[in-house]
Protein backbone atom coordinates (compact mmCIF):
# COMPACT_ATOMS: atom_id res chain seq x y z
CA UNK A 1 0.00 0.00 0.00
CA UNK A 2 1.08 3.78 -0.27
CA UNK A 3 -0.63 6.82 -0.03
CA UNK A 4 -1.67 8.89 -2.80
CA UNK A 5 -0.92 12.61 -1.57
CA UNK A 6 -0.35 15.77 -3.32
CA UNK A 7 2.30 17.95 -2.14
CA UNK A 8 -0.20 20.99 -2.52
CA UNK A 9 -3.29 22.62 -0.54
CA UNK A 10 -6.49 23.25 -2.78
CA UNK A 11 -5.25 27.11 -1.54
CA UNK A 12 -2.27 26.22 -2.82
CA UNK A 13 -2.80 25.17 -5.74
CA UNK A 14 -5.35 27.43 -6.89
CA UNK A 15 -3.06 30.19 -5.64
CA UNK A 16 -0.34 28.70 -8.62
CA UNK A 17 -3.15 28.34 -11.35
CA UNK A 18 -4.40 31.60 -10.80
CA UNK A 19 -0.52 32.83 -12.06
CA UNK A 20 0.04 29.91 -14.10
CA UNK A 21 -3.12 28.90 -16.08
CA UNK A 22 -3.68 25.36 -15.93
CA UNK A 23 -3.40 22.13 -17.24
CA UNK A 24 0.30 21.88 -16.01
CA UNK A 25 2.21 19.56 -14.82
CA UNK A 26 4.44 20.25 -11.22
CA UNK A 27 7.29 18.63 -10.14
CA UNK A 28 8.60 18.47 -6.48
CA UNK A 29 12.48 19.32 -6.41
CA UNK A 30 12.39 17.84 -2.62
CA UNK A 31 11.30 15.16 -3.83
CA UNK A 32 12.81 13.62 -6.39
CA UNK A 33 16.69 15.33 -4.41
CA UNK A 34 15.42 13.06 -1.51
CA UNK A 35 14.70 9.85 -3.66
CA UNK A 36 17.64 10.39 -5.53
CA UNK A 37 20.17 10.59 -2.55
CA UNK A 38 17.93 7.25 -0.90
CA UNK A 39 19.04 5.24 -4.77
CA UNK A 40 22.46 6.56 -4.37
CA UNK A 41 22.39 5.13 -0.74
CA UNK A 42 21.25 1.50 -1.54
CA UNK A 43 24.11 0.70 -3.90
CA UNK A 44 26.78 2.33 -1.77
CA UNK A 45 28.89 -1.17 -1.95
CA UNK A 46 29.21 -1.12 -5.79
CA UNK A 47 32.54 1.18 -6.79
CA UNK A 48 31.43 3.47 -9.37
CA UNK A 49 27.93 2.95 -9.30
CA UNK A 50 25.78 5.06 -11.21
CA UNK A 51 22.10 6.14 -12.47
CA UNK A 52 21.95 7.05 -15.88
CA UNK A 53 18.86 8.82 -15.46
CA UNK A 54 16.58 7.80 -19.09
CA UNK A 55 16.15 11.54 -20.77
CA UNK A 56 13.36 10.48 -22.55
CA UNK A 57 11.16 10.22 -19.19
CA UNK A 58 11.69 13.37 -17.97
CA UNK A 59 13.48 16.08 -20.85
CA UNK A 60 13.31 19.39 -18.93
CA UNK A 61 16.78 20.99 -18.48
CA UNK A 62 16.03 22.17 -15.03
CA UNK A 63 15.32 18.73 -13.86
CA UNK A 64 18.34 16.96 -15.65
CA UNK A 65 20.19 19.95 -13.72
CA UNK A 66 18.88 19.24 -10.25
CA UNK A 67 19.91 15.04 -11.41
CA UNK A 68 23.34 15.74 -12.47
CA UNK A 69 23.78 18.03 -8.94
CA UNK A 70 22.58 14.61 -7.41
CA UNK A 71 25.24 12.87 -9.18
CA UNK A 72 23.25 10.98 -11.75
CA UNK A 73 24.17 10.36 -15.40
CA UNK A 74 21.84 10.53 -18.45
CA UNK A 75 20.80 7.56 -20.83
CA UNK A 76 20.01 9.45 -23.90
CA UNK A 77 18.99 7.88 -27.31
CA UNK A 78 18.56 10.11 -29.53
CA UNK A 79 20.14 13.55 -30.81
CA UNK A 80 18.33 15.70 -29.45
CA UNK A 81 18.80 13.94 -25.98
CA UNK A 82 22.60 14.00 -26.53
CA UNK A 83 22.35 17.64 -27.38
CA UNK A 84 20.00 18.65 -24.23
CA UNK A 85 22.50 16.80 -22.19
CA UNK A 86 25.39 18.46 -23.36
CA UNK A 87 24.16 21.49 -22.96
CA UNK A 88 23.05 20.81 -19.21
CA UNK A 89 26.45 20.13 -18.76
CA UNK A 90 26.66 16.28 -19.00
CA UNK A 91 30.00 15.25 -20.35
CA UNK A 92 32.30 11.74 -20.87
CA UNK A 93 31.45 8.84 -19.09
CA UNK A 94 28.21 10.67 -17.58
CA UNK A 95 26.70 10.18 -20.93
CA UNK A 96 25.27 6.37 -21.92
CA UNK A 97 23.94 6.68 -25.54
CA UNK A 98 21.90 3.03 -25.93
CA UNK A 99 20.18 4.06 -28.97
CA UNK A 100 18.07 1.44 -31.28
CA UNK A 101 18.13 1.84 -35.16
CA UNK A 102 20.56 4.40 -35.21
CA UNK A 103 21.96 6.89 -37.54
CA UNK A 104 25.50 7.86 -38.39
CA UNK A 105 25.34 11.08 -37.01
CA UNK A 106 24.15 10.02 -34.18
CA UNK A 107 27.26 7.95 -33.19
CA UNK A 108 28.95 11.01 -34.37
CA UNK A 109 27.51 12.82 -31.98
CA UNK A 110 27.83 10.50 -28.73
CA UNK A 111 31.64 9.95 -29.98
CA UNK A 112 31.90 13.52 -29.63
CA UNK A 113 30.59 13.99 -26.65
CA UNK A 114 33.04 11.09 -25.36
CA UNK A 115 29.20 8.82 -24.34
CA UNK A 116 29.25 5.21 -23.48
CA UNK A 117 27.77 3.67 -26.48
CA UNK A 118 25.37 0.87 -26.07
CA UNK A 119 24.86 -0.97 -29.30
CA UNK A 120 21.85 -2.25 -30.13
CA UNK A 121 23.01 -5.09 -32.83
CA UNK A 122 25.77 -6.47 -34.35
CA UNK A 123 25.46 -5.05 -37.95
CA UNK A 124 25.54 -1.48 -35.67
CA UNK A 125 29.30 -2.35 -35.47
CA UNK A 126 29.98 -1.52 -38.92
CA UNK A 127 27.80 1.94 -38.98
CA UNK A 128 30.03 3.07 -36.24
CA UNK A 129 33.23 2.40 -37.20
CA UNK A 130 32.60 3.94 -40.65
CA UNK A 131 31.19 7.18 -38.87
CA UNK A 132 32.99 7.84 -36.46
CA UNK A 133 35.17 5.11 -35.82
CA UNK A 134 34.98 2.41 -32.33
CA UNK A 135 35.97 3.76 -29.22
CA UNK A 136 37.88 2.44 -26.54
CA UNK A 137 35.62 1.20 -24.31
CA UNK A 138 32.12 -0.07 -26.09
CA UNK A 139 29.16 -2.29 -24.72
CA UNK A 140 26.53 -4.33 -26.13
CA UNK A 141 22.97 -4.64 -25.22
CA UNK A 142 21.62 -8.11 -24.89
CA UNK A 143 18.36 -9.64 -25.44
CA UNK A 144 17.96 -13.01 -23.17
CA UNK A 145 14.95 -13.60 -25.59
CA UNK A 146 12.84 -16.79 -24.43
CA UNK A 147 15.38 -16.92 -21.29
CA UNK A 148 13.30 -14.31 -20.14
CA UNK A 149 9.60 -13.31 -19.69
CA UNK A 150 9.08 -9.89 -20.28
CA UNK A 151 5.78 -7.71 -19.27
CA UNK A 152 3.15 -6.01 -20.78
CA UNK A 153 4.92 -2.41 -21.27
CA UNK A 154 7.67 -3.72 -22.91
CA UNK A 155 6.76 -7.01 -24.51
CA UNK A 156 8.11 -10.50 -24.27
CA UNK A 157 11.95 -10.35 -24.82
CA UNK A 158 11.80 -12.93 -27.94
CA UNK A 159 9.67 -10.07 -29.38
CA UNK A 160 11.50 -7.29 -28.69
CA UNK A 161 13.31 -5.26 -31.49
CA UNK A 162 16.09 -4.71 -29.15
CA UNK A 163 19.61 -6.26 -28.29
CA UNK A 164 21.57 -9.18 -29.47
CA UNK A 165 20.90 -12.21 -28.94
CA UNK A 166 22.41 -15.05 -26.95
CA UNK A 167 24.05 -16.76 -29.79
CA UNK A 168 25.53 -13.60 -31.26
CA UNK A 169 27.21 -12.83 -27.77
CA UNK A 170 30.55 -14.40 -28.40
CA UNK A 171 30.43 -12.81 -31.88
CA UNK A 172 30.17 -9.35 -31.24
CA UNK A 173 32.59 -9.13 -28.41
CA UNK A 174 35.53 -11.13 -30.08
CA UNK A 175 34.82 -8.51 -33.37
CA UNK A 176 34.89 -5.94 -31.77
CA UNK A 177 38.22 -7.10 -29.65
CA UNK A 178 39.49 -7.99 -32.98
CA UNK A 179 38.76 -4.85 -34.21
CA UNK A 180 40.84 -2.91 -31.35
CA UNK A 181 38.17 -2.17 -28.39
CA UNK A 182 40.31 -2.50 -24.85
CA UNK A 183 37.51 -2.16 -22.37
CA UNK A 184 34.06 -3.71 -22.65
CA UNK A 185 30.38 -3.22 -20.72
CA UNK A 186 27.16 -5.17 -21.00
CA UNK A 187 23.46 -3.93 -21.05
CA UNK A 188 19.86 -5.25 -21.04
CA UNK A 189 16.65 -3.94 -20.48
CA UNK A 190 13.62 -6.75 -20.33
CA UNK A 191 10.99 -4.90 -18.36
CA UNK A 192 9.17 -1.77 -17.73
CA UNK A 193 7.77 -0.34 -14.84
CA UNK A 194 8.17 -4.00 -12.45
CA UNK A 195 7.77 -3.97 -9.48
CA UNK A 196 9.26 -7.20 -8.02
CA UNK A 197 12.37 -7.24 -6.39
CA UNK A 198 13.53 -10.24 -7.32
CA UNK A 199 13.36 -9.77 -11.05
CA UNK A 200 16.20 -6.99 -10.97
CA UNK A 201 18.16 -9.77 -8.52
CA UNK A 202 17.81 -12.46 -11.24
CA UNK A 203 18.59 -9.97 -14.47
CA UNK A 204 21.39 -9.61 -12.33
CA UNK A 205 22.59 -12.96 -11.87
CA UNK A 206 22.06 -13.17 -15.86
CA UNK A 207 23.89 -10.32 -16.69
CA UNK A 208 26.75 -11.71 -14.02
CA UNK A 209 26.57 -15.02 -15.92
CA UNK A 210 26.63 -13.70 -18.84
CA UNK A 211 29.99 -11.54 -18.30
CA UNK A 212 31.62 -14.73 -16.87
CA UNK A 213 31.14 -16.67 -20.04
CA UNK A 214 32.28 -14.00 -21.95
CA UNK A 215 35.62 -14.32 -20.08
CA UNK A 216 35.84 -17.99 -20.77
CA UNK A 217 34.97 -17.76 -24.31
CA UNK A 218 36.12 -14.79 -25.46
CA UNK A 219 38.68 -13.83 -22.98
CA UNK A 220 36.94 -10.69 -22.97
CA UNK A 221 36.71 -9.03 -19.02
CA UNK A 222 33.46 -7.23 -18.99
CA UNK A 223 34.08 -3.89 -16.46
CA UNK A 224 30.63 -2.52 -16.60
CA UNK A 225 27.72 -3.69 -16.50
CA UNK A 226 24.24 -2.00 -16.95
CA UNK A 227 21.13 -3.31 -15.62
CA UNK A 228 19.02 -1.13 -18.13
CA UNK A 229 16.02 0.94 -16.45
CA UNK A 230 12.48 -0.82 -15.79
CA UNK A 231 12.23 -0.79 -11.98
CA UNK A 232 8.42 0.15 -11.48
CA UNK A 233 6.58 2.82 -9.46
CA UNK A 234 3.28 2.27 -7.15
CA UNK A 235 1.07 4.02 -9.68
CA UNK A 236 -2.22 2.47 -7.98
CA UNK A 237 -2.79 3.11 -4.30
CA UNK A 238 -2.72 -0.76 -3.32
CA UNK A 239 0.87 -1.31 -5.11
CA UNK A 240 4.16 -1.24 -3.36
CA UNK A 241 7.35 0.40 -4.43
CA UNK A 242 10.37 -1.70 -4.71
CA UNK A 243 12.54 -2.20 -2.64
CA UNK A 244 15.72 -1.18 -3.85
CA UNK A 245 18.17 -2.36 -0.57
CA UNK A 246 16.55 -5.91 -1.41
CA UNK A 247 17.69 -5.75 -4.62
CA UNK A 248 20.58 -4.34 -3.82
CA UNK A 249 21.45 -6.96 -1.16
CA UNK A 250 20.13 -9.93 -3.82
CA UNK A 251 22.42 -8.01 -6.37
CA UNK A 252 25.52 -8.23 -3.29
CA UNK A 253 24.89 -12.06 -2.94
CA UNK A 254 25.34 -12.42 -6.47
CA UNK A 255 28.09 -10.28 -7.05
CA UNK A 256 30.66 -12.59 -4.61
CA UNK A 257 29.66 -15.75 -5.57
CA UNK A 258 29.37 -14.92 -9.36
CA UNK A 259 31.50 -12.02 -10.27
CA UNK A 260 34.31 -12.61 -7.19
CA UNK A 261 35.53 -15.87 -7.89
CA UNK A 262 36.20 -14.64 -11.58
CA UNK A 263 38.34 -11.95 -10.93
CA UNK A 264 35.94 -9.81 -12.52
CA UNK A 265 35.80 -7.03 -9.51
CA UNK A 266 35.87 -4.56 -9.16
CA UNK A 267 33.17 -4.60 -11.67
CA UNK A 268 30.84 -1.01 -12.32
CA UNK A 269 27.25 -2.05 -11.86
CA UNK A 270 24.87 0.97 -13.35
CA UNK A 271 20.72 1.75 -13.55
CA UNK A 272 19.35 3.67 -16.47
CA UNK A 273 16.31 4.37 -14.51
CA UNK A 274 13.64 6.91 -15.73
CA UNK A 275 10.17 6.31 -13.87
CA UNK A 276 11.86 5.85 -10.77
CA UNK A 277 13.54 8.77 -10.57
CA UNK A 278 11.16 11.42 -11.15
CA UNK A 279 7.72 9.30 -11.82
CA UNK A 280 5.99 9.91 -8.14
CA UNK A 281 7.03 13.51 -8.17
CA UNK A 282 4.98 14.86 -11.11
CA UNK A 283 1.77 15.59 -11.14
CA UNK A 284 -0.79 16.58 -13.71
CA UNK A 285 -2.99 19.84 -12.72
CA UNK A 286 -6.09 20.48 -14.45
CA UNK A 287 -9.31 22.29 -14.41
CA UNK A 288 -12.52 20.65 -14.68
CA UNK A 289 -14.65 22.54 -17.85
CA UNK A 290 -17.63 20.09 -18.30
CA UNK A 291 -19.25 17.70 -16.22
CA UNK A 292 -21.47 15.43 -18.49
CA UNK A 293 -24.23 13.22 -17.87
CA UNK A 294 -24.56 10.78 -20.88
CA UNK A 295 -24.75 6.79 -20.88
CA UNK A 296 -22.18 6.69 -18.27
CA UNK A 297 -21.12 10.36 -16.33
CA UNK A 298 -17.80 12.37 -17.51
CA UNK A 299 -15.73 14.81 -16.28
CA UNK A 300 -13.99 16.90 -18.68
CA UNK A 301 -10.58 18.21 -18.39
CA UNK A 302 -8.96 21.33 -19.92
CA UNK A 303 -6.17 18.75 -20.78
CA UNK A 304 -5.96 15.84 -22.50
CA UNK A 305 -4.15 13.08 -24.20
CA UNK A 306 -1.63 15.38 -25.75
CA UNK A 307 -0.34 16.34 -21.83
CA UNK A 308 -0.41 12.63 -20.75
CA UNK A 309 -0.69 9.25 -22.89
CA UNK A 310 -0.45 6.58 -20.92
CA UNK A 311 -4.00 5.50 -19.88
CA UNK A 312 -4.86 6.02 -23.97
CA UNK A 313 -1.85 4.35 -24.92
CA UNK A 314 -1.42 1.46 -22.60
CA UNK A 315 -4.47 1.88 -20.27
CA UNK A 316 -2.06 2.85 -17.64
CA UNK A 317 -3.66 3.54 -14.34
CA UNK A 318 -2.68 7.13 -12.80
CA UNK A 319 -4.59 8.22 -9.64
CA UNK A 320 -6.69 11.06 -9.51
CA UNK A 321 -7.22 12.96 -6.87
CA UNK A 322 -9.68 16.61 -6.40
CA UNK A 323 -7.90 18.87 -4.19
CA UNK A 324 -10.45 20.27 -0.96
CA UNK A 325 -12.74 16.68 -1.56
CA UNK A 326 -9.26 13.80 -0.59
CA UNK A 327 -11.68 13.09 2.21
CA UNK A 328 -14.92 13.10 0.85
CA UNK A 329 -16.82 9.27 0.10
CA UNK A 330 -15.85 8.06 -3.40
CA UNK A 331 -19.51 7.69 -4.03
CA UNK A 332 -19.70 8.63 -7.73
CA UNK A 333 -18.54 7.08 -10.96
CA UNK A 334 -16.75 9.09 -13.77
CA UNK A 335 -14.61 8.32 -17.09
CA UNK A 336 -11.99 11.40 -17.06
CA UNK A 337 -11.45 12.51 -20.02
CA UNK A 338 -9.77 14.97 -22.13
CA UNK A 339 -10.71 17.04 -24.93
CA UNK A 340 -9.19 15.20 -28.22
CA UNK A 341 -11.59 13.65 -31.29
CA UNK A 342 -10.32 10.13 -29.60
CA UNK A 343 -12.21 8.11 -27.73
CA UNK A 344 -9.57 6.66 -25.75
CA UNK A 345 -8.90 9.99 -24.92
CA UNK A 346 -9.74 9.04 -21.03
CA UNK A 347 -7.04 9.54 -17.78
CA UNK A 348 -9.66 6.85 -16.07
CA UNK A 349 -12.60 5.11 -17.04
CA UNK A 350 -15.20 4.18 -14.18
CA UNK A 351 -13.27 5.43 -11.51
CA UNK A 352 -14.94 6.16 -8.07
CA UNK A 353 -14.48 9.57 -7.52
CA UNK A 354 -16.30 12.53 -5.21
CA UNK A 355 -19.05 14.58 -6.57
CA UNK A 356 -16.82 16.97 -9.16
CA UNK A 357 -18.55 19.85 -10.58
CA UNK A 358 -17.05 22.26 -13.51
CA UNK A 359 -14.13 24.38 -12.01
CA UNK A 360 -13.35 21.75 -9.89
CA UNK A 361 -9.11 21.12 -9.78
CA UNK A 362 -8.07 17.52 -10.96
CA UNK A 363 -4.98 16.07 -9.85
CA UNK A 364 -3.34 13.51 -11.61
CA UNK A 365 -0.66 11.47 -9.88
CA UNK A 366 2.36 10.10 -11.30
CA UNK A 367 3.24 11.94 -14.19
CA UNK A 368 6.82 12.50 -13.48
CA UNK A 369 8.36 10.41 -15.91
CA UNK A 370 7.28 9.24 -19.30
CA UNK A 371 4.19 12.37 -18.82
CA UNK A 372 5.00 15.05 -20.49
CA UNK A 373 7.72 13.66 -22.61
CA UNK A 374 5.42 11.27 -24.75
CA UNK A 375 2.86 14.45 -25.41
CA UNK A 376 1.85 14.62 -29.14
CA UNK A 377 0.24 17.74 -31.34
CA UNK A 378 -2.69 15.55 -32.39
CA UNK A 379 -5.71 17.37 -33.22
CA UNK A 380 -3.26 20.73 -33.01
CA UNK A 381 -3.86 20.91 -29.26
CA UNK A 382 -0.93 21.84 -27.41
CA UNK A 383 1.55 20.90 -24.92
CA UNK A 384 1.31 22.34 -21.28
CA UNK A 385 3.88 24.32 -19.40
CA UNK A 386 5.91 22.78 -16.95
CA UNK A 387 6.90 24.07 -13.28
CA UNK A 388 8.63 23.37 -10.89
CA UNK A 389 8.05 23.11 -6.55
CA UNK A 390 11.56 24.25 -5.44
CA UNK A 391 12.91 22.80 -2.80
CA UNK A 392 11.04 26.11 -0.92
CA UNK A 393 7.80 25.93 -1.65
CA UNK A 394 7.94 29.11 -4.29
CA UNK A 395 7.12 27.97 -8.01
CA UNK A 396 9.24 27.96 -10.94
CA UNK A 397 8.17 27.98 -14.38
CA UNK A 398 10.56 25.62 -16.48
CA UNK A 399 9.13 25.20 -19.79
CA UNK A 400 6.48 27.63 -20.88
CA UNK A 401 3.28 25.70 -22.84
CA UNK A 402 3.21 25.78 -26.53
CA UNK A 403 1.47 28.58 -28.54
CA UNK A 404 -0.88 28.19 -31.46
CA UNK A 405 1.92 29.87 -33.39
CA UNK A 406 4.73 27.19 -32.04
CA UNK A 407 1.72 24.36 -33.55
CA UNK A 408 2.03 26.98 -37.04
CA UNK A 409 5.34 27.27 -37.18
CA UNK A 410 6.53 24.37 -39.19
CA UNK A 411 3.81 24.99 -41.87
CA UNK A 412 3.41 26.67 -45.53
CA UNK A 413 0.17 28.21 -46.10
CA UNK A 414 -0.37 29.15 -49.63
CA UNK A 415 1.15 31.97 -51.54
CA UNK A 416 2.62 32.52 -48.28
CA UNK A 417 5.88 35.24 -48.83
CA UNK A 418 7.98 33.54 -46.00
CA UNK A 419 10.12 30.54 -46.39
CA UNK A 420 9.68 28.35 -43.41
C1 LIG B 1 12.99 3.80 -21.57
C2 LIG B 1 14.34 3.28 -21.25
C3 LIG B 1 14.86 3.41 -19.96
C4 LIG B 1 14.07 3.98 -18.81
O1 LIG B 1 12.98 3.22 -18.47
P1 LIG B 1 12.19 3.51 -17.11
O2 LIG B 1 11.02 2.60 -17.18
O3 LIG B 1 11.81 4.95 -17.15
O4 LIG B 1 13.13 3.20 -16.00
C5 LIG B 1 16.14 2.99 -19.73
N1 LIG B 1 16.89 2.44 -20.71
C6 LIG B 1 16.42 2.29 -21.96
C7 LIG B 1 17.29 1.69 -22.98
C8 LIG B 1 15.13 2.69 -22.27
O5 LIG B 1 14.67 2.52 -23.51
Amino acid sequence: MNEKRIPLSKTELEAIASEYPTPFHIYDEKAIRENARAFYRAFSWISGFNNHFAVKACPNPTILNILREEGMGVDCSSLAELVLSERVGFKGDQIVFTSNDTPPEEFIAATRLGAVINLDDIGHIETLEKSAGLPELLSFRYNPGEARTGNVLIGQPQEAKYGITTDQVGEAYRRIRDKGVKRFGLHTMVASNELENSYFVETARMLFELAVKIKRDCGVDIEMINMGGGIGIPYRPEDSAIDLSEISRGMQKLYGQIIVPESLDPLKIVFECGRLVTGPYGYLVSRVRHVAHKYKDYVGLDSSMANLMRPGLYGAYHHITVPGKENMPPGRTYDVTGSLCENNDKFAIDRPLPEIEAGDLVVIHDTGAHGYSMGFNYNGKLRSAELLLRDDGSVQKIRRAETIDDYFSTMRFPGAPVSI
